[in-house]
């Protein structure tokens, strides 16, 4: 085929979580929990569907590019000057727009082996290489990643804490890391699920900023935004500065600058969803330690765990009682399955089917 460029002939592409609509419609059913893609099984702040609702009247309008009230809401939360932040239609748009703004041809890409799979799909669409580097004890490991640094290094992404791990880097490596390698090569670290983490040597990327470094955030998982597509890029305003000269000038929609706003707002949402998948983590523990499976221990809104079947078929027959998770394949993982922390309901229902898969495996 001459059609088409090289690099997009050996892609794969992304496999998401099944969609609830189409689970029901394959395996003829009425019921569905979705625990497979990380969503906040709360919904989302009713403050961001009022906004919604009210801004929809001005559709028919262009959104506002320079995304003015979210960066100030952003500026005032996080006590930032607003142009050291650039918002993107989900975090995955501002990863392309990294890549695309400092990635050329003929240079790379760092990331770990088992990690967030936007940054291979991503660097490969941009025909720039990617190089992974082992996780080690389900950890990114900043040493080995350290060795793998060469003058074609241009670009690191840190999924902190990773998916579809769970596990994080803490503040005394991450410092450690920054320090021991050149100004000139650009750290993202990816801190999509940081608002569940409840760990004091987590990371505070934003005091004492350096200027090579770019925090990712986003609306789509604790904020239970997922299907507006709104995530946001904290970095030196020079960085900012060129990333927002490669973005989509109408890159994020007018509803979902409107939902964010309100959503910033509402600590109280924020909280309640913290507490249930921190209360509900301790759950799912105990009933994997009680059925003697083995997990990583996780401080985002999901757990990584092993079974002694093959992930797919795990995972199919758990679609037809009605539960998506996620199975591993893509990241060879073949025995081990993601599942994301759910209301109460959902967390007791994904157990006991899970049991009843087990039970008729023997
Ligand atoms: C879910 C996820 C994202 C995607 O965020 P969007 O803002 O929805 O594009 C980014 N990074 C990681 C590590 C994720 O797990």
């Amino acid at each position: 085929m001459n059609i088409v460029k090289k690099n997009v002939i050996n892609l794969k592409p992304y496999i998401p979580g099944k969609p609830i609509e189409e689970t029901k419609r394959e395996f003829s059913l009425s019921r569905v929990y979705k625990l497979a893609s990380n969503e906040n099984s709360l919904g989302c702040s009713p403050l961001a569907q009022k906004a919604m609702k009210e801004s929809i009247s001005s559709i028919n309008r262009y959104p506002d590019g320079a995304c003015f009230y979210i960066k100030r809401a952003l500026s005032k939360k996080f006590r930032i000057k607003s142009d050291r932040i650039l918002l993107g239609n989900g975090s995955d748009e501002l990863i392309d727009v990294i890549i695309k703004t400092f990635v050329k041809k003929g240079e790379s890409v760092i990331s770990a082996d088992c990690t967030f799979l936007e940054y291979e799909i991503i660097s490969k669409v941009n025909d720039v290489r990617f190089i992974k580097v082992p996780l080690k004890g389900f950890k990114y490991d900043l040493e080995a990643i350290k060795k793998k640094i060469n003058s074609k290094t241009k670009l690191i992404f840190i999924a902190n804490p990773n998916n579809p791990t769970g596990t994080y880097v803490n503040g005394q490596e991450v410092n450690r890391f920054l320090k021991s390698i050149s100004k000139e090569i650009v750290v993202v670290f990816d801190e999509a699920y940081i608002e569940y983490v409840d760990k004091k040597d987590f990371p505070d990327l934003l005091k004492n900023f350096q200027s090579n470094v770019i925090v990712l955030r986003t609306f789509s998982k604790a904020y239970g935004l997922a299907g507006l597509r709104i995530g946001y890029a904290i970095a030196d305003e020079v960085l900012i500065g060129y990333m927002n000269r490669v973005r989509q000038p109408f890159n994020v929609n007018t509803l979902a600058q409107s939902a964010a706003v309100a959503a910033l707002k509402d600590n109280v949402f924020i909280r309640k969803s913290r507490e249930l998948v921190l209360k509900q983590k301790k759950f799912l523990y105990k009933q994997f330690d009680k059925l003697g499976i083995e997990y990583i221990p996780t401080v985002a809104n999901f757990i990584l765990f092993r079974l002694g079947m093959d992930c797919l078929v795990f995972a199919r027959k758990m679609l037809k009682k009605g539960v998506i998770v996620r199975d591993m394949k893509q990241y060879e993982l073949d025995n081990y399955v993601r599942v994301t922390i759910g209301k109460e309901k959902e967390n007791m229902t994904f157990i006991k089917e899970f049991v009843r898969i087990i039970e008729e495996d023997i």
